[in-house]
């Protein structure tokens, strides 16, 4: 295996989160691929460190102040063997070539998982929603969507939001892309209500990680009632982890953003949680002006030269980071253990530092990996297309239940592979191979491609 991670790092060893991703998953994979020399004599694992495809292109757009100014736009497919690529747009300034591999060669192994036939990618650009006028990122989603068309479609590739791309931008992507091709089909998910989105999407990735955690924690005879929660973020994935916590009982203590974090001991309630969403998704403001509106809260900024995040030095009996990748590293990790945490499960995508969670498994806290636990964002894409095809919209409580038996049978797969392969409770290892496998299995079939 090591040669497959020095040949990665020899031609690409600038692009560390993607490095790190393919250490873990591959480290991980290991016993699978000791008893199936067909893997290595087929070169599956080197194929598929490799992208199948890296579309990188410019994109210029006229800012308020009719100011030309240019981004870099980028589209990652990385494994169609079995479906079309599926994966999300980031719109970040930290976006680059890097983030855009190791988020599309994590959607390869859990897309798989989920059990529907999507294979996956990742893109997006290094611009800033934030700051900007709904007019300008109108315009930028444009001139994004004026290359992007070319390369993707309903059986080809089905982007979806992440980070910075949500209802707003998904709007004027598929509006420019429906222009462009004459065309209305279900080219990307995470679409309007009443123009072929489904019913929970936008909730699915925490709903969907919160069904997760209720899954481990029922194989030990376990709940979420009354559990004090710590959560970053407060985007999509984090409110809707929020919201299925707080109707499960749990108490909810925390959100944060790149500036910094707010603790609220009484909890956050359906009301409060209301005002984050009116805050965040409508005024686009900064999660410092919740203290305003709950003054016995505390709000504490953050620097990125800080070694530690304060947010993880609260008592909190689980955890569920919700931002971005590498937010907990092994200070945090640390702190979380002398806390005496009994749960981490990732909204987010590797939130966790390779080190951190080593530290986090070695101490025997129940750790639910992003690549399963965060699943349920693309499984519902999959039903929201399911649904694009035979024209039909299903009620919530359908979608709702559908993603609930997903998730269930991916906590499912993952404890018995994980157990199959020696490591029993290790649903890191277990989500990995579970994925592995099933691409594995479709790029021997399918030859040397
Ligand atoms: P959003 O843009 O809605 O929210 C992201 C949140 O994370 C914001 O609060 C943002 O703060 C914060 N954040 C972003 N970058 C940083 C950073 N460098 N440091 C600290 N905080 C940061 O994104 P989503 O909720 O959609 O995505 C969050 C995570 O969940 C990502 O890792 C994504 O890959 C993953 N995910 C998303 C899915 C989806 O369907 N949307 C599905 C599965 C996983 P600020 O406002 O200051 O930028």
């Amino acid at each position: 295996m090591t040669h497959i991670l020095h040949d990665a790092h020899d031609r690409d060893p600038h692009e560390k989160e993607f490095l790190q991703a393919v250490a873990d998953v591959m480290t991980s994979v290991q016993p699978v691929l000791d008893k199936t020399p067909e893997y290595r004599h087929h070169g599956i694992a080197r194929r598929m460190v490799e992208p199948e495809r890296i579309i990188t292109f410019r994109v210029p757009w006229l800012d308020d102040a009719q100011q030309v100014r240019v981004n870099r736009g980028f589209r990652v497919e990385m494994n169609n063997a079995i479906g079309p690529y599926k994966g999300g747009l980031r719109f970040h300034p930290s976006v680059n070539q890097s983030i855009l591999k190791f988020l599309a060669f994590e959607h390869v192994l859990k897309n798989a998982l989920t059990t529907m036939p999507l294979g996956g990618a990742a893109g997006g650009a290094d611009f800033d929603p934030k700051g900007k006028s709904d007019a300008e990122v109108m315009r930028f989603c444009q001139s994004f969507m004026a290359e992007l068309f070319r390369h993707i479609g309903a059986d080809t590739d089905v982007p979806e939001g992440d980070i910075g791309v949500g209802s707003r931008e998904i709007g004027y992507l598929f509006g420019m892309y429906r222009k462009l091709c004459n065309q209305f089909s279900g080219v990307i998910t995470g679409k309007g209500l009443g123009w072929g989105g489904s019913l929970i999407r936008p909730e699915a990735a925490g709903f969907g990680c919160v069904y997760f955690a209720a899954q481990m924690l029922a194989a030990r005879n376990d709940t979420l009632e009354g559990k004090t929660c710590l959560i970053s973020g407060s985007g999509n994935v984090a409110q809707a982890t929020a919201r299925k916590l707080i109707e499960m009982g749990a108490k909810v203590m925390t959100f944060s953003d790149s500036s910094g974090h707010i603790y609220d001991e009484q909890g956050i309630d359906l009301d409060k949680l209301e005002f984050v969403k009116r805050l965040k998704n409508i005024r686009r403001g900064r999660i410092s002006e919740y203290v305003d509106q709950y003054p016995d809260a505390t709000y504490t900024p953050t620097t990125p030269e800080m070694e530690s995040n304060p947010l993880w030095e609260h008592r909190g009996q689980f955890v569920f980071p919700c931002a971005t990748q590498n937010e907990i590293n092994a200070q945090d990790a640390y702190h979380l253990i002398n806390n005496n945490v009994k749960l981490v499960c990732e909204g987010a995508s590797m939130p966790c530092t390779s080190q951190a969670r080593t530290i986090i498994m070695d101490k025997g806290i129940l750790y639910g990996p992003g690549n399963a636990a965060n699943a349920g964002g693309v499984a519902v894409s999959g039903l929201e297309l399911t649904q694009n095809s035979i024209r039909l919209t299903w009620l919530g409580d359908e979608v709702d239940s559908r993603l609930k038996i997903i998730m269930k049978g991916i906590h499912d797969t993952c404890l018995a592979a994980a157990d199959a392969n020696g490591h029993p409770g290790n649903y890191f290892i277990g989500a990995n191979i579970v994925g592995f496998i099933k691409v594995a299995e479709a790029m021997l079939d399918q030859g040397v491609i």
